[in-house]
């Protein structure tokens, strides 16, 4: 059966929208998403509700972790934007639904084996906080060999919000470089990063997911109404321009 897996939502909703029609068109049923589905954009309850109401499970990123517990190595905008969205969490009139939301971010999962696959948010070894660059395949290839060390065959990892595969080469293949989809092989290991929904930084600023066959990952872009998003945004003053700004340019 196969599988979407999601990421980086980051409370745009206009970009989930998008992303969880398309999944519902290709008929797939079966989502997994892997954190950060709040902070930065102007739209997390919404978005929390519907990773809720539409996600198999879902991975705890250090956005969630930092507005449910605490902001660790956050720049002060990404730290305003962490503590206006537990705000929006907290002023939910109804106690309730309150609990539901705080609930479910308190059982994030960090690491989870699915049908033969690791999924974390981060990175195998550092699953909350940990980077992995499309650079360090060259910068850094003990750091590449020990998290690759970790891994049985495949893994699924969010955060730099950049999509692709890395093979235990190392090596780095953006979906471009692949036709659009990696298939897989007995022979090596890989970590996918479906890119982020919300708020992709590879310079295409369209949403960003993944699709999991039993061969093969296939990655998709879909366009949605940035401008929207922005300007939701700017009104909210907590909330810096840049991250509207970010959205248009895919940075
Ligand atoms: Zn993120």
């Amino acid at each position: 059966m196969p599988t979407a897996v999601i990421s980086d939502i980051h409370g745009n909703l206009e970009a989930l929208q998008v992303v969880l029609g398309d999944i519902e068109e290709r008929g797939i049923d079966q989502i997994i998403c892997l954190g950060d589905i709040i902070g930065y954009g102007p739209d997390p309850t919404q978005c929390l509700d519907l990773v809720m109401e539409k996600c198999l499970f879902a991975m705890m990123g250090n956005h969630d972790f930092a507005v449910l517990y605490e902001p660790t190595m956050f720049n002060t905008s990404a730290e305003q934007a962490a503590f206006w969205t537990r705000a929006q969490f907290e002023k939910e009139p109804d106690p309730a639904e309150r609990r539901r939301r705080f609930e479910f971010l308190g059982n994030l999962v960090i690491r989870r084996w699915f049908e033969g696959s690791l999924f974390v948010h981060a990175s195998p070894r550092r699953p909350i906080n940990e980077y992995i660059f499309p650079d360090d395949v060259v910068a850094a290839p003990n750091k590449m060999a020990a998290i690759f060390d970790r891994i049985d065959t495949k893994a699924f990892c969010g955060h730099t919000h950049v999509t692709g595969v890395f093979t235990d080469e190392p090596d780095f293949y953006p979906p471009g470089d692949l036709g659009g989809a990696y298939t897989f092989r007995d022979d090596e290991k890989c970590i996918i990063n479906p890119g982020s929904v919300g708020q992709p930084r590879d310079k295409d600023p369209r949403s960003s997911y993944a699709i999991l066959h039993e061969d093969r990952v296939e990655f998709v872009r879909l366009e949605y109404d940035i401008p929207t998003v922005v300007k939701k945004i700017t009104a909210i003053p907590e909330l810096s321009d840049f991250l509207g700004q970010r959205l248009l340019e895919g940075r």
